[in-house]
């Protein structure tokens, strides 16, 4: 029993959080970065956490993440870090050659009170930014938030960066993609490219963190989303913001800088979140929704209707970011499933909201939470009070799986002992297959392996 000391007393905790369900804010910084084309991502702080950031995105993506870092030291500590900030403009720009530096800050730089805004515009005055490239940042002190927040803080940084107003709208609509794979990302370029919608997606690590072996290193790999494109936001007719968590508050940026009306949506996960996508952009682009996507749908719905019985009343535990949780839980629902736990470490009232609204009907027994102690130690002790069938998570549920002897799925962020989340999208019709067929693999197996011999059946 690896969690043999977890036990189902639960005591109200108010300052401890054991097993977090979540990551510090400048992963998710580093990740949104590494979705516009041409980005060396930066940590102003110490070497200890650029490190680890980057290993946490290389463990979960299987590419090499490549970042900065202003190597804060004890000196740097004390006197602030402006000197080392300003040598590694100079030197990255010189050596690496990249068309963006994204600075984001650490919990040490943010605790002496670093003012980046200043120190960047000083680079930029003193002419340690060459012509054609640019400095953004955002600020992501990791005592508070999580992964996301700093996902979302660096996705609002490119439209104050970037995002302009000309004389002419444009017909393109912009989706702010929340923090997903970038299979996910293709997938919904897929959607919209099968609409014949011109969008504009940002950030987009599809091409970056999904490259093919060619057997020449790209440093800067052929995806993300372009300078020029971010600049063009101001002029889209419409923004589509997928994740509230993620997306939202760069999109009331956007309307109060350039105008552009939006529409909060979750992450297309499922079939009702998927629905809602395809018809927002069919209203936002003025555009049919074409025979192609309402057949996608055909067959999910077809998968679904012939697997119904497999899923009906399934106990189901789910844990990880709001923006991905959320649109699950709605979707399990529709397939008669019960989501009876869920967590996320993100904090936020926007997800009780959201989960009383999907749950207090349908499944008035759910328990859910998020926050500092929405952790992994609270969620196994729902577990150990009254068992699930499933568990829907990260990597990190693999303990309380194994432990608990019930089927773990792979969803979500960090994922560091398999492969594929990065190929094959949970978003969209397709992606909601995906999704269908992991469920359905992992409850199966588990019947196979433990139902008695004269019930192990060999066709469905
Ligand atoms: S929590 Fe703070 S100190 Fe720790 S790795 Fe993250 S940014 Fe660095």
């Amino acid at each position: 029993m690896l969690l043999r000391h977890t036990n189902d007393t639960i005591i109200e905790r108010e300052a401890l959080t054991i097993n977090p369900a979540k990551t510090c804010q400048p992963v998710g910084a580093m990740y949104a970065a590494l979705g516009i084309h041409g980005c060396l991502p930066h940590s102003h702080g110490s070497q200890g956490c650029c490190s680890y950031h980057r290993s946490a995105l290389t463990r979960h993506y299987k590419e090499p993440v490549m970042a900065a870092t202003s190597s804060f030291t004890e000196g740097t500590s004390v006197f602030g870090g402006q000197a080392n900030l300003l040598q590694a403009v100079e030197t990255i720009f010189t050596v690496y050659n990249p068309d963006i530096i994204a600075v984001h800050t650490t919990c040490l730089s943010e605790t002496i009170g670093d003012d980046v805004n200043q120190i960047l515009q000083k680079a930029r005055d003193d002419n340690y930014v060459p012509e054609g490239k640019f400095l953004i940042h955002c600020n992501t002190p990791s005592y508070v938030g999580s992964h996301v927040t700093g996902y979302a803080n660096m996705v609002t940084a490119m439209v104050k960066y970037f995002s302009g107003k000309s004389v002419t709208k444009k017909n393109q609509v912009n989706i702010i993609a929340g923090w997903c794979e970038p299979s996910d990302m293709r997938e919904i370029k897929n959607i919209t490219s099968i609409m014949g919608i011109k969008t504009i997606l940002f950030p987009d690590t599809s091409d970056v963190l999904d490259a093919p072996l060619t057997g020449h290193h790209e440093f800067y790999p052929k995806g993300g989303v372009t300078v020029p494109d971010l600049v063009s936001t101001g002029d889209s007719r419409y923004t589509i913001g997928l994740g509230p968590f993620c997306s939202e508050d760069a999109a009331v940026l956007l309307e109060n800088k350039c105008k552009v009306p939006f529409d909060i949506l979750n992450l297309p996960i499922g079939l009702e979140a998927t629905d809602k996508f395809v018809m927002a952009l069919s209203k936002a682009a003025r555009v049919h929704v074409p025979d192609e996507i309402t057949e996608q749908r055909g067959r999910l719905v077809d998968m679904i209707a012939d697997m119904h019985q497999y899923f009906y009343g399934k106990r189901v535990a789910i844990f990880g970011d709001p923006d991905t949780v959320i649109p699950l839980t709605e979707f399990l629902l529709s397939l008669d499933m019960k989501p009876v736990y869920i967590v996320s470490g993100t904090p936020g009232n926007k997800f009780g909201t959201a989960m009383s609204a999907l749950l207090s009907e349908k499944v008035p027994e759910a328990k859910f939470k998020n926050g500092e102690r929405a952790d992994m130690f609270l969620l196994h002790q729902w577990i150990k009070q009254e068992p699930v069938d499933l568990i829907i998570g990260n990597s990190y549920g693999k303990y309380i799986a194994r432990d608990e002897n019930i089927p773990l799925i792979r969803v979500g962020f960090p994922i560091l002992d398999r492969v594929g989340h990065s190929h094959f999208p949970i978003t969209g019709y397709v992606g909601g297959m995906n999704l269908v067929v992991k469920m359905l693999n992992a409850i199966l197996d588990k019947e196979d392996r433990e139902c008695r011999e004269e019930k192990v059946e060999l066709t469905m």
